[in-house]
């Protein structure tokens, strides 16, 4: 998708810290970490968010989903959090639907 900054990573036209990759799927470092791991897992697909998920994507829901939790057992954390904004009012910023992994501090709940 034009004018995607993940769809860029993706690509390689745009760096990132890419720590995981499969066919479908990329999982990279965020930019601007909000605890001591926060690792961003997205979909190779452009899907701009959740809610505009079709049934065709349930498969690569599950496999993105799936990926959090391996990257998580990798990396030997017994305790994250897994998180999706999905709209400008639940936080998103970018437009690539992606899961936010968060680990290596006590993380707080509601989280506001
Ligand atoms: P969200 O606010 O849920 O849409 O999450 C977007 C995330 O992307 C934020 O945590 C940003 O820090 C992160 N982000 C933005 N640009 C980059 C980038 N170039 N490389 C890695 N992470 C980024
Ligand atoms: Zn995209």
């Amino acid at each position: 998708m034009a004018d995607c900054l993940f769809c860029e990573i993706i690509g390689k036209t745009k760096q990132a810290r890419i720590m995981h990759e499969t066919e479908d799927i990329v999982a990279f470092h965020d930019l601007n970490p909000q605890a001591p791991v926060h690792i961003l897992i997205i979909p190779k697909k452009h899907i701009s968010k959740l809610a505009q998920a079709k049934s065709e994507d349930v498969e690569l829901l599950g496999k993105v989903q799936y990926a959090a939790m391996e990257i998580a057992k990798n990396l030997d954390l017994s305790d994250f959090r897994l998180v999706m904004n999905n709209g400008r009012k639940a936080g998103q910023t970018v437009d690539h639907l992606h899961y936010h992994l968060l680990s290596g501090r006590r993380l707080l709940w509601p989280p506001g």
